[in-house]
């Protein structure tokens, strides 16, 4: 057996907080104990939010808390070449449709169904997809592409459901409810999601799926706020044909209020309460670790 790999993947779009912390710690101190590697990702697919300098920080703020990581770093920016050959391969399973409307005209529609009665909405809190764009004429795509309106690729869910068939995860930590084991694979409560985006030819939910796959990490450990997404990462590599994965995810560092921690809350930032005196080891105490 090869040995484990573990990945921390945060994102540059903020400085890292206590959350970050537990996530980081949590990945280091089971990859340790497996007797496995841990990488780091960096998740900068959003490039209008991400900066360098939140990365630069990045690497500063795991060193300082003890955190040690295996180099290459992957910066998903540099390979948006690989995520267009994943949507090439669901393209060719007939699994995608072109999605032209704006944000606005989405939420109109969702506004209108909402006249009628609840809309649902995603494990997020997001409605759900409330278009039409899969029915679209092939002569009305046609058109709108060859007019160069930039367009959404949507995973028709329904069509990826049907082909994955009854799907499930390994999970060896625990979801908001305290489930552990093997988790069967709900995506469909996410409706047809983006998997390339307007501005990006790539989502959230593509480039972690492909990345785990090419840097071979074989655990994933991560907070619970993405155990739901676990079901969308799951049918995405049966789709691709990719490894399924070991997932541990992790209790979350909450505010006093309860409410999830924001990269814009200074209070909980990393730097902040670096700047204020403590240490790495303080830290670990307000984070609820020994
Ligand atoms: N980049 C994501 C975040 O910052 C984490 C992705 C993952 O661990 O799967 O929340």
């Amino acid at each position: 057996m090869t040995a484990p790999v573990f990945r921390f993947a945060p994102s540059p779009n903020g400085y890292l907080h206590l959350g970050h912390a537990l996530s980081a710690y949590v990945n280091f101190e089971l990859a340790r104990a497996a007797g496995g590697t841990m990488l780091l990702r960096i998740e900068d697919i959003d490039e209008a939010r991400c900066k360098p300098e939140f990365e630069q920080a990045i690497f500063e703020d795991l060193a300082w808390l003890g955190i040690e990581w295996q180099q290459p770093v992957r910066r998903q920016s540099e390979h948006f070449e690989a995520y267009r050959a994943a949507l090439a391969k669901l393209d060719a399973q007939k699994l995608l449709y072109l999605s032209f409307e704006s944000r606005a005209e989405i939420a109109a529609l969702v506004a209108e169904r909402e006249r009628h009665g609840p809309w649902p909405r995603d494990p997020d809190g997001a409605p759900i997809y409330p278009g039409s764009a899969k029915s679209l004429s092939a002569a009305d795509r046609a058109r709108r592409m060859a007019a160069g309106e930039p367009y959404a690729l949507r995973l028709d869910m329904a069509a990826a459901i049907a082909r994955a068939g009854a799907i499930a995860w390994q999970e060896t930590g625990q979801g908001p409810h305290g489930e552990n084991g093997t988790i069967p694979a709900d995506p469909a409560v996410w409706g047809d999601v983006v998997l390339a985006r307007k501005e990006t030819p790539t989502s959230y939910h593509l480039a972690v799926v492909v990345d785990d796959a090419i840097q071979g990490v074989t655990h994933v450990v991560r907070g619970q706020d993405l155990f739901r997404a676990t079901g969308v990462h799951r049918l995405l590599q049966v789709l691709l044909g990719l490894p399924a994965l070991v997932y541990h995810h992790h209790r979350l560092v909450l505010e006093a209020d309860g409410h999830k921690l924001a990269k814009s809350t200074q209070a909980t930032g990393l730097r902040e309460l670096r700047a204020q005196g403590l240490k790495p080891s303080d830290i670990r105490r307000l984070i609820g670790l020994s």
